[in-house]
């Protein structure tokens, strides 16, 4: 795959999201789905391959609602506080929902972290590892974790540096017992996207992890081409954050 496909990709999102304005976070999830499948199927995969995370950061429980009432299962939230306002009562509801924090992580939210999401994509320094595991151990709980890495080596970027992201799977796994799942990256934003995927498929290879977070409404498709196992979804089924 070329640069121009990721640019094409780009900008057909960009007109369907105009054009979508009018229809309901349920129908644009309908629609991202099927996109996603038909993604996954060029490549011999299948859309069960591809976990759509809906990403539903700044919008409140009522929002929320008709996109669980649609089948919606997985949500990716970036701040732990937001969160922790609006899931207890949705996870209630629907006991099968699988909560990811997408977002970073501070060691002093670690515990309602662990107590709160299924997953944590932002797992990026020695400390974070440590105390995750720690809380998990005490909390008897098991979430799916995803090493960050910043791909793009950005400064105000979180991530552990490509040069880093082998070891630091495998400080994870020896040294703390913990089961990584994948590698999560956040593509800069005026960067052809499509490289930076490739890049951390080649790195979970190397660092023997199967699971890719990558890809979100701009470019999932460009994502699910180059393997991403997770996309992150937010605008393109809730709308414009404002
Ligand atoms: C907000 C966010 C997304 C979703 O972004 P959209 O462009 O709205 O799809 C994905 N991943 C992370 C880490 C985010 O913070």
């Amino acid at each position: 795959m070329g640069q121009g496909g990721g640019r094409l990709a780009h900008g057909e999102m960009s007109r369907k999201g105009n054009e979508l304005a009018m229809d309901s976070a349920a129908e644009r999830l309908g629609e991202i789905k099927a996109r996603i499948k038909t993604s996954a199927e060029g490549q011999g995969r299948t859309a069960s391959d591809v976990t759509l995370i809906a990403v539903s950061k700044t919008f409140d429980a009522d929002a929320i609602r008709p996109v669980i009432a649609a089948g919606q299962r997985h949500f990716g939230e970036n701040r732990v506080q937001e969160a922790q306002g609006k899931w207890p009562s949705l996870q209630a509801e629907t006991p099968e929902i699988v909560l990811h924090l997408i977002g970073p992580l501070q060691s002093n939210k670690a515990k309602e972290a662990v107590a709160l999401f299924d997953a944590i994509h932002s797992i990026d320094r020695e400390k974070i590892a440590r105390t995750v595991a720690g809380e998990m151990e005490r909390q008897g709980r098991r979430l799916t974790l995803f090493v960050q890495v910043n791909t793009g080596e950005e400064p105000q970027k979180a991530g552990v540096m490509p040069k880093d992201a082998v070891a630091f799977v495998a400080m994870c796994r020896d040294e703390l017992g913990l089961e990584i799942s994948g590698l999560m990256c956040i593509p800069p934003v005026d960067e052809e996207a499509a490289v930076h995927f490739a890049f951390l498929a080649k790195l979970a290879k190397e660092a023997g992890v199967s699971g890719l977070s990558m890809g979100m409404s701009d470019d999932f498709e460009t994502a699910v081409e180059f393997g991403a196992t997770h996309v992150r979804v937010g605008s393109a089924i809730f709308g414009g954050r404002g």
